[in-house]
């Protein structure tokens, strides 16, 4: 479900990546991507980094089963 956004508009827009990252670091980086199940603009980077995305993460799935 990622769009891919243009460059320059994205940069005119001043978007920013939205990505969580698991260790709480923000990132600066212009966003070139909006994914439309978790809302948020991703940098090329992090849209492609499942990791970086609150649409991945099962609720309540913390322990891990396998
Ligand atoms: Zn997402
Ligand atoms: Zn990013």
């Amino acid at each position: 479900m990622l769009q891919q956004v243009n460059q320059t508009e994205a940069r005119d827009l001043g978007w920013s990546c939205q990505g969580v990252s698991p260790l709480d670091e923000p990132c600066d980086s212009s966003a070139t991507f909006y994914c439309a199940i978790c809302e948020r603009r991703f940098c090329a980077v992090h849209a492609e980094d499942e990791t970086w995305h609150t649409c991945v993460l099962e609720p309540g799935e913390e322990g891990g089963e396998s």
